[in-house]
């Protein structure tokens, strides 16, 4: 690549980064503005690889280890091996950056995370683990939409809570009865736990849980275009925008992050 093409590409993928770097910041102002929504949290709680890795994967190819040591001290050669790993769908160096993130989000929007068959998830048990008192609250939006109705109107986002906490007395009122039980030695503490799995059946999907979920960068990818779009519901939608933001305040893999944002989530 001659002086002036690396010229333009740097300057293409500054803006592409600041574009991105506003995008991310407009949704952190538009969590201020729904207080439901802000229910809703993602953390980046570890990541491994770089621009640099990317690169390194996909010049094993072409160089031996020693040769290809020296280019990394390159930005510009890293950028451009980096954004043709994007554009030309050679996604298996892509795979060198992983991501580790801690999500807390209602159950009925983690049915929907959990089709991403490409990562790996770890979820609370409702068997070792009394479930919290804690449901996603009713979206402003939603209440807009039933106050149209002639039926509950206003009353709905009242019905909804006391619905989700009736279902929650139920559920704790079965684990304090199993408690005394299994004080008095009436029931075994397999028993106990067998029971407490089936009672937790009865909260709501609005119930918040927590999962950790790996996902490598095609797959970070996929996840953005499928979920941090227009089609998407809002919360899964929000826990593709907060992943999003977490990893570009992170300036994880920057080149590769800017060129995949700038090409729709798509590789190849
Ligand atoms: C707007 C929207 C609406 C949806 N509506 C519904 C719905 O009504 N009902 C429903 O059940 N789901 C629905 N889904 C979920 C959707 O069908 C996918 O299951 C989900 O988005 C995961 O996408 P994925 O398979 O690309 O991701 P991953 O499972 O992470 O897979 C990533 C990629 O790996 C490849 N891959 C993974 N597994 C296989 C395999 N076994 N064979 C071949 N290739 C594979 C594919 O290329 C896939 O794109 C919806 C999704 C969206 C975004």
């Amino acid at each position: 690549m001659n002086t002036p093409e690396l010229l333009i590409l740097a300057v293409g993928l500054t803006v592409a980064f600041v574009v991105l770097i506003e995008y991310v910041a407009s949704l952190i102002e538009n969590d201020k503005e729904s207080k439901t929504m802000s229910r809703i949290q993602v953390e980046l709680q570890e990541h491994m690889g770089s621009d640099a890795s990317i690169a390194n994967a996909a010049w094993t190819s072409t160089y031996d280890k020693s040769r290809r040591e020296d280019k990394y001290d390159d930005p510009e050669k890293v950028a451009d091996i980096v954004r043709r790993c994007v554009r030309d769908g050679h996604s298996v160096p892509l795979e060198s950056v992983i991501f580790r993130f801690w999500i807390r989000m209602p159950i009925f929007t983690d049915r929907q995370h959990m089709t991403h068959r490409i990562a790996s998830h770890n979820g609370l048990s409702g068997r070792y683990r009394t479930l919290p008192s804690d449901f996603f609250t009713f979206p402003a939006d939603v209440e807009e939409i039933m106050n149209k109705t002639d039926g509950w109107g206003a009353a709905s986002a009242g019905s909804f809570v006391a619905l989700c906490q009736s279902a929650y007395d139920y559920y704790r009122q079965g684990l304090d009865l199993l408690r005394k039980a299994e004080a008095e030695g009436k029931v075994t503490n397999s028993e106990f736990k067998r029971a407490r799995e089936i009672l937790r059946a009865v909260l709501p999907t609005a119930s918040m849980v927590e999962r950790t979920t790996i996902m490598n960068l095609v797959s970070f990818a996929n996840y953005q275009r499928l979920r941090n779009s227009d089609h998407a519901q809002p919360e899964i939608r929000r826990v593709a925008e907060l992943m999003l933001h977490e990893v570009v305040y992170a300036g994880i893999a920057e080149t590769a992050i800017a060129e995949l944002f700038q090409r729709g989530w798509r590789i190849g």
